[in-house]
C-alpha cells in the first residue's frame, strides 16, 4: 500500500514538472493565450517564483503586476495617479503603486516567505482597501452619471437661492438682507452652493423672476380673454423724475388660482 501511494505521488510530481516545463515553453514562445491577465504578459516576475507560483499568486490577487522582477499593485497605481487619496485622508503605498516591491532573505525559502507576507500585508492594508473601494465606485458611477449628478445638484442649489431671493422681494425686505438670509440657511445646514450670494445677484434674480412672471401673466390674460381695466398714473419721484405708471386690473382665475381681480404693475 505504501509503495502504491509513493508511486502515485512520484508520478504526480513528474506530471507537475512536465506541466511546469510546458507552461514555461508556452510563455517563452509568447503565445497570446497564455496572457491570462495583464501580469502574465512578461517574464519579469520575481526570480524566486516558479511559473506555477506566479500563476497562483496572480489568480488569487488579480491586482498584481510585475516590472523588472519587482511587484506592484494595479489598483493602487491607477487610483494613486488620480491623487484623490490625500483628499480622502488615506495613504497609498508608493512602493506598491510604482511597482518597487522586492523580496529579501539569503535563500529562496526566506525570499518566498517575505514576498508572501508583503502581498498579504498589502492586501489587508487600509490604503489598498480604500483604493479598491474607489475603483468599484468609479466603475459603478460612470462619467455620464457623475455629470448628471452635478447638474442636478446645481439646479437644486439654484432653486434654493431663487426661492430666497423671491422671499426677500415678497416680504419687501431690502436686497441687502439677501446675504444674511443665505448665511442663515447655510448655518442651518442647507447646501446653498457657492455662487449667487451677493446683493447684486439678488437684484438680478428678482428682475428675472419678475420678467418671467409678467410674461406668464400677460399670456394668461390673453388666453382667458377676460376683461381688463387700465389705470394710468403720472407721478414724480424724489429726484424730480416724472414717470408714467401703467397698472392693469384683471381676473385670471385659471392657471393661477386667484379668484379676486389683481392689480398688475405692467410697465
Ligand atoms: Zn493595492
Amino acid at each position: 500500500m505504501k509503495r502504491i501511494t509513493s508511486f502515485f505521488s512520484t508520478e504526480a510530481s513528474v506530471t507537475k514538472k512536465a506541466k511546469t516545463i510546458s507552461e514555461e515553453i508556452k510563455t517563452s514562445a509568447t503565445d497570446p493565450e497564455t496572457c491570462v491577465d495583464e501580469c502574465s504578459d512578461n517574464n519579469d516576475w520575481p526570480s524566486c517564483w516558479t511559473v506555477e507560483q506566479k500563476t497562483e499568486f496572480c489568480s488569487k490577487n488579480e491586482w498584481l503586476w510585475f516590472q523588472d522582477k519587482k511587484l506592484g499593485c494595479t489598483v493602487c497605481k491607477n487610483v494613486g495617479s488620480l491623487s484623490v487619496e490625500a483628499k480622502m485622508g488615506m495613504k497609498i503605498s508608493t512602493e506598491w503603486s510604482n511597482g518597487e516591491i522586492t523580496c529579501y532573505g539569503e535563500d529562496r525559502k526566506k525570499q518566498l516567505t517575505s514576498l508572501r507576507k508583503k502581498i498579504f500585508d498589502h492586501k489587508e492594508s487600509a490604503g489598498h482597501q480604500a483604493a479598491l473601494k474607489i475603483k468599484k465606485e468609479a466603475e459603478k458611477d460612470t462619467l455620464g452619471n457623475a455629470v448628471l449628478k452635478f447638474l442636478k445638484r446645481d439646479k437644486l442649489v439654484t432653486e434654493k437661492v431663487f426661492r430666497t431671493a423671491y422671499k426677500v422681494a415678497k416680504a419687501n425686505q431690502s436686497f441687502n438682507n439677501f446675504e444674511m438670509e443665505v448665511d442663515l440657511q447655510e448655518l442651518n445646514g442647507v447646501d446653498m452652493g457657492c455662487i449667487l450670494h451677493s446683493t447684486n445677484a439678488c437684484i438680478n434674480i428678482v428682475n428675472h423672476i419678475s420678467i418671467e412672471m409678467r410674461k406668464k401673466m400677460a399670456k394668461e390674460i390673453v388666453r382667458c380673454k377676460s376683461k381688463i381695466s387700465l389705470m394710468i398714473d403720472e407721478s414724480t419721484t424724489l429726484s424730480q423724475k416724472s414717470t408714467l405708471i401703467v397698472y392693469i386690473r384683471s381676473c385670471v382665475e385659471e392657471g393661477t388660482g386667484m379668484s379676486e381681480p389683481i392689480n398688475l404693475f405692467l410697465d
